[in-house]
């Protein structure tokens, strides 16, 4: 039986930890103590290292991990993440013999132009592309980039559970709210989000369908975020112009 479990790191990142009984994956280390903790802890072993991309609050703990557990490291090399020991591309599949996980990797530009994503039945890990109510910023590539990397998320089953790399969703929420303040099912998830961060529980995973019904960055066709955005001067009211005032509204908001 597959556990997934949220680490707390840094800041606000999570690292998500991949578990059974005896055995172990991780995603994105940013820090290397607390996923030690985690599997002394628990008495797992570590078989494996995901990577989703190479900022370093999603890399730094792999040196020190791997001087306890020399695993394999999934994801994409770069001169800034040479700890990558098998290079993933887009259509690349990893499995996890001892978890009996097989994930296929799509390529997700945008965030950072070698961004990945691993995705298996029933969650992905989509690292700092789409959060619990927002995306991630436009550091590398253009916004078109960045908003068919979400489109290709957005088309994932609506069941699918989203293992986002950050606990960003509160701040999302108020965001998406100034943009679609008559959202329902938005000001339902703003109270559940509530609930959650006074329980200090994370508010992740979210789920596809989830995002899809609250999150503005894959509601850009919708009347009233495009009206909100019109009052705000927007004129090209494309699908792709919509996205790209979101995205930069947002990086001031
Ligand atoms: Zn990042």
């Amino acid at each position: 039986m597959i556990e997934i479990t949220a680490i707390p790191a840094l800041q606000d990142n999570y690292i998500w930890v991949i578990h059974d009984n005896s055995h172990a994956a991780v995603v994105d280390p940013g820090e290397s103590e607390p996923v030690l903790a985690f599997l002394r802890t628990r008495n797992l072993q570590l078989d494996a290292i995901l990577c989703t991309h190479r900022h370093g609050d999603h890399i730094g703990g792999i040196a020190a991990l791997r001087e306890v557990y020399n695993v394999p490291v999934y994801g994409r090399r770069h001169t800034k993440n040479p700890h990558i020991t098998n290079d993933l591309y887009e259509g690349a599949q990893v499995k996890l013999a001892a978890l009996d996980i097989e994930f296929d990797i799509i390529e997700v530009p945008g965030h950072l132009d070698d961004h990945i994503a691993f995705i298996t039945p029933g969650f992905v890990f989509c690292g700092d592309v789409l959060f619990g109510g927002g995306c991630g910023r436009n550091f590398e590539g253009t916004p078109a980039q960045l908003h068919h990397s979400l489109q290709r998320l957005a088309h994932l089953p609506d069941s699918m559970r989203v293992y986002c790399a950050h606990e960003y969703t509160a701040a999302n929420l108020r965001f998406a709210l100034a943009c679609e303040p008559g959202n329902q099912a938005l000001q339902q998830r703003i109270a559940a989000t509530q609930q959650l961060r006074a329980a200090n529980q994370p508010t992740l995973p979210s789920t596809i369908a989830l995002e899809k019904a609250t999150n503005p960055f894959l509601r850009c066709t919708l009347p009233e975020i495009i009206h909100t955005l019109q009052h705000r001067g927007l004129t090209d009211t494309s699908e792709l112009g919509v996205f790209t005032a979101l995205r930069e509204w947002k990086n001031h908001f």
